[in-house]
């Protein structure tokens, strides 16, 4: 039988750098031919050779309703029949604002976009020019979008600055920024007691998503909230994964529920925003987000910026989620899976560990929870290919390396689940 799969990969690599239009797509970690998808509908795909899979990566969080949500492609369909794009404003764009800021508290005034990456960099220039300051925080796992500030390292020791990440990033552009480590609340206070009144913003994804599945411990993220204040900087919640995904109120709603009071300054957002479609956003208080092009002296722009069909799929997505019961309904679903794996890997004497909050998932074949990237990445990566592609030859497809995060979509049924932990249970009696 030919494998289309395999052919089309090998006319992708003749042209595209590594076949993929982004990196992780490619399989290098795992190994194997990544499977081109044909189609999908609900919580399904199918590749280029038929093969039905559930989805468990969604386009990397964006499709929490599952593929070709009724609602949403009409909204599309319609939107489309109007008209592409304008590079003038529309109506759409005012109605998403509304509903971002009605359904983040923190965020009063908000720009749209059209990549998680663009959001994150515009936040951190934003940062720097409202406050004057040059220098960032971020920590090591935390990924937000590929500019050119952000792709770095921790350097040699405590509270240094960081190396690049990529070939083509000068380490000057590079040298404000200042790695740490998650969850560590001693490195972040001696960072804060050096390099306090140069510090524009702190940038973190409050429940990390790209170092498979950590949380921000509440101790930790309450001594950030704590420092920013405390020192004039802003703290900027990368909620392009979580945002829309873990809660309706993003990841800032369930910190709000343990830390009394508490808020971010500014919102990164992405990915459940566009519900598929190119679109991301940035915002937060008013008074840091009138130093924007054309009010203040901070340039931000974009042709396709608010692009009326993305704004309609994201509208017609928001409604949905909006309506009530949706995230229990999601949380308990995504709580089933992880659960369900822990005990089949408890039966086959797999060590095991998982966590999940609304529909996104992690898990790992560690003993206990990792706290940061250094102890996610512990983690037997020939074991973790083993259950990928058992998984995969039994269509389940989950995230192609063991550092990403999963997601459940409303359309994964309590079937699509029993499926899945059948498959895994198969996988971990062979793993042993
Ligand atoms: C996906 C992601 C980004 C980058 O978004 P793109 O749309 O891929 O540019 C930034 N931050 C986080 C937390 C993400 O998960």
């Amino acid at each position: 039988m030919t494998d289309r799969n395999a052919d089309l990969f090998e006319r992708a690599k003749a042209l595209i750098p590594g076949g993929v239009n982004s990196p992780v797509r490619a399989f290098r970690a795992v190994g194997g031919t990544p499977r081109f998808v044909q189609r999908a509908q609900g919580a399904h795909f199918w590749d280029a050779n038929g093969k039905r899979h559930i989805d468990y990566i969604g386009s990397w969080g964006p499709m929490i309703l599952g593929h070709g949500h009724p609602a949403v492609l009409d909204a599309v369909q319609k939107a489309a029949t109007d008209g592409f794009s304008f590079g003038a404003p529309t109506e759409r764009e005012v109605e998403l604002a509304e509903a971002i800021v009605d359904l983040v508290p923190s965020i009063e005034m908000v720009r749209l976009v059209s990549s998680g990456t663009e959001a994150g960099m515009s936040t951190i220039r934003l940062a720097r020019g409202a406050t004057g300051r040059k220098k960032i925080i971020k920590f090591e796992g935390c990924y937000h979008g590929h500019a050119d500030a952000l792709l770095v390292k921790a350097g040699s020791g405590l509270a240094t600055f960081g190396n690049p990440t990529s070939a083509g990033v000068p380490p000057e552009v590079v040298q404000h920024t200042l790695v740490l480590e998650y969850n560590n609340v001693a490195q972040l206070d001696a960072a804060f007691a050096e390099h306090g009144a140069d510090i524009a913003c702190l940038i973190i994804e409050p429940i990390a998503g790209n170092m498979n599945f950590v949380r921000a411990s509440v101790p930790f993220m309450t001594r950030c909230r704590e420092l920013c204040t405390q020192h004039g900087a802003l703290l900027a919640f990368d909620e392009v994964m979580t945002g829309f995904r873990v809660a309706l109120g993003g990841a800032q709603s369930v910190y709000a529920k343990l830390i009394p009071g508490f808020e971010p300054d500014m919102t990164v957002m992405g990915k459940v925003i566009g519900g598929g479609m190119p679109l991301a956003a940035f915002g937060g208080k008013r008074a840091v987000m009138e130093q924007l092009a054309p009010l203040g002296p901070v340039y931000q722009a974009g042709t396709l910026s608010g692009n009326p069909v993305a704004t309609a799929c994201g509208l017609a997505t928001l409604a949905e989620i909006r309506k009530p019961g949706f995230f229990d309904a999601l949380s308990a679903r995504t709580r089933s899976l992880v659960d369900g794996l822990q005990a089949e890997a408890r039966k086959a004497g797999v060590p095991f560990s998982a966590d999940s909050e609304g529909g996104m998932f992690g898990f790992f074949l560690l003993p206990e929870l990792p706290q940061h990237y250094q102890a996610v990445m512990k983690t037997d990566g020939a074991v973790f290919n083993k259950l990928f592609h058992g998984l995969l030859d039994r269509g389940v497809y989950i995230a192609p390396a063991l550092y990403e995060a999963g997601f459940v979509s409303a359309a994964h049924s309590a079937q699509d689940i029993e499926e899945t932990l059948a498959a895994a249970a198969q996988v971990f009696g062979a793993l042993r």
